[in-house]
């Protein structure tokens, strides 16, 4: 076969993975994930035609262990497979990385300084790095960053009013899903120009969410912050949160910071409030009146912050949805927008049921889309354009 291109998105107990060939154009040859690395590791992979298999096959108890294994399942099912190239999302580029790079073992040193900044993230990208620099000597390997589409914020959406130096060390606002929110800018300016030129906000709704606001394409502010924690509540990350419930927590439950750590990224969040599941789709057939409030806090969120992004923006002419809750669920992209109706937001209900592209009816001041994210072809892109000049040299 061809040589083809290998995606790596490696998360604190997941690794996503897609493998292209240019001659599939957009569509990767096979693509999956390892859910829960470690003793009761699983491996998804979808192949082209969308089947779908699930193996168990018991050596995905590290990161490393978990790409030996994903390579050998991608080598049984394409022979002679070729990785001429590795792309990696890398959750935190600071503030030196504006755009996509080429890893050489410095930079990677240099990435691991970020490692505070995002503790659940970065080691673990770093580690999928290292562990496909191992697999793949020969192979160059770029890093995309999710930091990286934010970095033209104004100064107001960056900082906090915390002592100036503060801010110098590098405590600010970075926001991320900025690959997801690329991908999006990219379609918009192909779907609907005039939009895209526009004042839009995008929802990133997935087990993380946020939400990007775009001016002419490029995000001027994002509801996550400083860490992925901020903005909206999500599968089990909390969003939001007075600072001084932190104090509280470790002053009076003497939590530390490991503890708070759990709390705030694993048990918050929509499993937290509803007891029941981090899981959307477990959360709207649940008889819990918990799983209901979970929905109407996400949902009431969502709108808050929407309120916040148009300020940003000052106005509004298109609202996206994206993200596995943002493009399938058509129950919570009516329970954002029916009450904005007063500002303008009608959604077409039938449309919005099929998960059609354009979801707002013809009264809708705001245009609503659905726009399905892809975060690996962002990545396969940069890595064709940084490491072969043209992104479609592989073929
Ligand atoms: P990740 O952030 O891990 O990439 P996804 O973008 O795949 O996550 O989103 C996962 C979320 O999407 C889960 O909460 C899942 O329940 C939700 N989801 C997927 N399909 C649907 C659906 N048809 N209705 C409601 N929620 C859905």
């Amino acid at each position: 076969m061809k040589k083809a291109l290998l995606t790596l998105n490696a998360g604190s107990s997941s690794l996503k993975f897609a493998l292209f060939d240019a001659d599939f154009g957009n569509n990767p040859l096979a693509s999956g994930q390892v859910d829960r690395i470690g003793p009761e590791g699983t491996l998804r992979l979808k192949r082209a035609d969308g089947k779908v298999s699930t193996l168990l096959p018991g050596s995905l108890r590290t990161h490393e262990e978990a790409l030996q294994t994903v390579i050998g399942v991608l080598r049984s099912e394409f022979e002679g497979l070729e990785v001429a190239a590795v792309g990696h999302r890398v959750v935190h580029g600071g503030t030196e990385y504006e755009a996509p790079v080429r890893l050489e073992p410095e930079i990677v040193t240099a990435l691991e300084a970020f490692s505070p900044f995002a503790p659940l993230h970065q080691p673990h990208n770093l580690a999928g790095v290292r562990a496909a620099f191992a697999a793949f000597p020969g192979a160059p390997q770029v890093a995309c960053f999710d930091t990286a589409f934010h970095r033209q914020h104004p100064f107001v959406n960056d900082t906090f009013a915390l002592p100036r130096e503060y801010f110098r060390k590098g405590v600010r606002r970075y926001g991320f899903h900025g690959l997801s929110y690329e991908f999006i800018a990219g379609e918009l300016q192909r779907i609907d120009p005039v939009l895209a030129s526009g004042r839009v906000v995008v929802a990133h709704l997935g087990n993380g969410a946020s939400m990007c606001a775009l001016q002419g394409g490029r995000s001027i502010a994002s509801t996550m912050g400083f860490s992925a924690l901020d903005g909206l509540p999500m599968g089990t990350r909390c969003g939001q949160l007075d600072p001084g419930v932190m104090l509280y927590l470790m002053t009076e439950e003497g939590l530390d910071a490991q503890a708070i750590s759990d709390l705030l990224y694993k048990k918050s969040g929509l499993l937290g409030l509803s007891g029941v599941s981090n899981d959307m789709r477990t959360l709207e057939t649940s008889q819990s009146p918990h799983a209901r409030e979970a929905i109407d806090y996400y949902t009431f969120r969502i709108r808050r912050e929407l309120g916040a992004m148009v300020a940003a923006l000052e106005g509004l002419d298109g609202l996206v949805f994206c993200g596995g809750v943002g493009e399938n669920s058509a129950r919570i992209r009516a329970e954002v927008c029916d009450p904005m109706a007063w500002f303008g937001i009608s959604l077409a209900s039938k449309a919005n049921e099929q998960n059609a592209q354009v979801i707002s009816d013809a009264s809708s001041r705001v245009r609503v889309m659905v726009i399905p994210t892809n975060e690996e072809l962002v990545i396969a892109r940069a890595t064709t354009r940084i490491i072969f000049g043209d992104e479609r040299a592989l073929a």
